[in-house]
Formats: structure tokens, sequence, C-alpha cells
């Protein structure tokens, strides 16, 4: 039996979207990729059980997404089973005065504004990052004022062959936007974070403020990844960029924007081709020109 017969037979057991052969394009912020075989959103933690038990009959290959906001995939799409974590769990809840409980399917955007009407302070650092809570988690993500790795306190996961596992503050470990701790298999379900009381009107200036600077600095009107590369030791990556007079540089309709070149905008229909030949040239010319290694940010799923 194939690993899809298998899902489609068991199907009934599932809560969630069941999604054959579904366009990754409408799954990812550049709105690139080709389809995914089977592309699932569990709903419950039982139907990540069922999938858990479809794995480890079947062995077939298997990524997880969040919002896509990360991610370029190949326009070959993914022969794989394809787990978007949006709709696991999607609770917030105060635990005590210093912590909150925030499922991986909630939205920075949606995070930010209960806690900018709770009067929570301590995770403004997120704002302006599209993703889930699940993606910040895995991703380091973070921006100028701050990185995940400063406010987690707790991640619970649900890994695809052994269940429940949780890690506490003295496990978690980060590099620069790189988590140490998770595996491939480690499908994030929740996390704790440190916040402090403050009120409603600091927090939602701060988050206004950094919004409207990212504004003016970003590309925000083209679908894009967020930053392609990590900025180098000592350096940021934009710099690099302008020093290789890539800014602008444009291969079919992707493009190093004008307005901030370390995004990669898709102008109009772009494929992943164009964008990651964008990114091998600029990779190639950083170590030859300049003597730098360029880091993908992006993750790059073929
Ligand atoms: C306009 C724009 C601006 C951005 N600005 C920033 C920024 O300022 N700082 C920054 O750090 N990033 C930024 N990004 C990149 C991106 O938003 C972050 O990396 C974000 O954390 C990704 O979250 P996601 O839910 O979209 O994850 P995806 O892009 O879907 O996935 C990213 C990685 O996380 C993993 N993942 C996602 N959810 C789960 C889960 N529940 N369990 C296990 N693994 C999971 C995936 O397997 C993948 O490896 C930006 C992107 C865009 C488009």
């Amino acid at each position: 039996m194939s690993w899809t017969t298998w899902f489609f037979e068991n199907q009934v057991r599932f809560q969630g979207e069941f999604l054959p052969n579904e366009p990754l394009s409408k799954h990812t912020y550049y709105k690139i990729g080709g389809p995914a075989t089977l592309l699932l959103i569990p709903e419950t933690l039982e139907s990540l059980s069922w999938i858990q038990e479809g794995l480890k009959l079947m062995e077939c290959d298997f990524n997880i997404i969040g919002l896509g906001s990360n991610l370029l995939i190949s326009d070959k799409g993914l022969d794989s089973l394809v787990i978007k974590t949006s709709k696991i769990n999607s609770k917030i809840e105060l635990l005590n005065e210093t912590t909150i409980r925030v499922g991986a399917a909630v939205t920075v955007t949606s995070l930010l504004r209960v806690a900018s009407q709770s009067g929570w302070a301590g995770l403004e650092w997120m704002t302006g990052i599209p993703g889930n809570v699940g993606g910040v988690v895995s991703m380091n993500a973070g921006t100028h004022l701050g990185e995940a790795k400063n406010s987690l306190i707790r991640v619970e996961t649900f890994h695809l062959t052994r269940g429940l596992e949780i890690f506490t503050d003295q496990q978690i470990r980060y590099e620069y936007r790189k988590n140490l701790f998770l595996e491939r298999e480690h499908l994030i379900t929740q996390a704790d974070w440190r916040i402090a009381r403050s009120n409603a009107d600091s927090v939602k200036t701060l988050i206004q403020e950094t919004l409207a600077r990212r504004k003016s600095t970003q590309p925000l009107e083209y679908p894009s990844c967020g930053s392609v590369f990590k900025n180098p030791a000592g350096k940021k990556a934009w710099e690099v960029l302008d020093a290789l007079n890539l800014r602008g540089h444009q291969i079919g309709q992707a493009q190093f924007s004008k307005k901030h070149p370390n995004f990669i905008v898709n102008l109009k229909g772009a494929l992943a081709s164009d964008v990651w030949a964008l990114i091998v040239l600029a990779k190639e010319r950083a170590h030859t020109e300049l003597g730098i290694e360029l880091q993908e940010e992006v993750k790059y799923l073929k």
C-alpha cells in the first residue's frame, strides 16, 4: 500500500483539513511553491497521534510548516506529507503575573493585540514578524528589540515518533535564527513566555512605532520571506548586498528589493528557481569578491 492510500483510507479519524495535491503557493508568504502530495492541517492532538501512526506504519517523508513566512518552496512542490500547524492550538492563557502560555497557532499579530490590551510587556520585540508562535520558537525569530530566546521559558512539543515532549528553560538552546534543541520530528504545540505588567498605552505605543518604522524601511507591498540572509558577523547583510551592487538586481520576476536589498521580492509570478538563482549569485559573489560567507535565513524546501 502506498503511504497516500493509508492516509486516504483512514481519513475518517482525522480532524482538520485534508488537502491532496494542494498548491503550496497558497500557503507561503512568497506565493511560490508547487503542490504537496498531501497537506494536512490538524486541529486536535488526537489528529497528531493519527499522523504519528501513519508515519510509523508507512515511513513516508514529511515537512512541518507554520504560516510559511520564512519558506521558499520548490516549483516542483513537495512529494511528501506536509503538516501545517496553523490550527493546532490557538489558546492564550495567563498562568501567573509573569508567565503566559501561548498556542503554536497563535499569530504574532493576535498575540501582540492581546498583550497590548492586557498591559503585558516584554513581547514587543516580536512586532512585525508575520508568522505563528510555533515558527517564532522554531526560528528563534527576532528583531532589533530582542529575540525568542530572551523571553521563552518552556516549550511543549509533539514528537512525530515519541509523542509529547517538554523543554524547560535550561534545555532550550539557540543560536542566531536557529534552534539547537529541536529535532525535525518536533512539532511545537505551545510555549510559555516571560512577561511583565505594564500599562496598555505604553505597550501599544512601542508596537505602533516599531510597525511604522518597519513600513518605511521594508518592501511590505510585495510578497517576500523577510530577510533572506542572516547578518554576517559585524555586518548587515544589506550592506554586503549593496557592496556587490545587487540592490534592484532582478532574475525573472524576483528582485533584490530597491527599498531593502536583503528582501528578495516576488514582483509578480516569480518562480522559486528565480529566487534561488539570486541567492546563489549573492553567495558566490560575496565569497569571491568580499571573502564573506552569506548564510540563508530563509528555509528552502525542495
Ligand atoms: C515581511 C516579513 C518580515 C519578516 N520579519 C522578520 C523579522 O523581523 N524577524 C524574524 O526573525 N523573521 C522575520 N520574518 C521571517 C518569518 O516571519 C519568521 O521566521 C517567522 O518566525 C516564521 O514563522 P512561520 O509560522 O511563518 O513559520 P514557517 O515560515 O512556516 O516555518 C519556518 C520554520 O519553522 C518551522 N515551524 C513552523 N511552525 C512550526 C511548529 N509549530 N512546529 C515545529 N516547527 C515549526 C518550519 O518547519 C520551518 O523550519 C519575516 C518574514 C516576512 C515575510
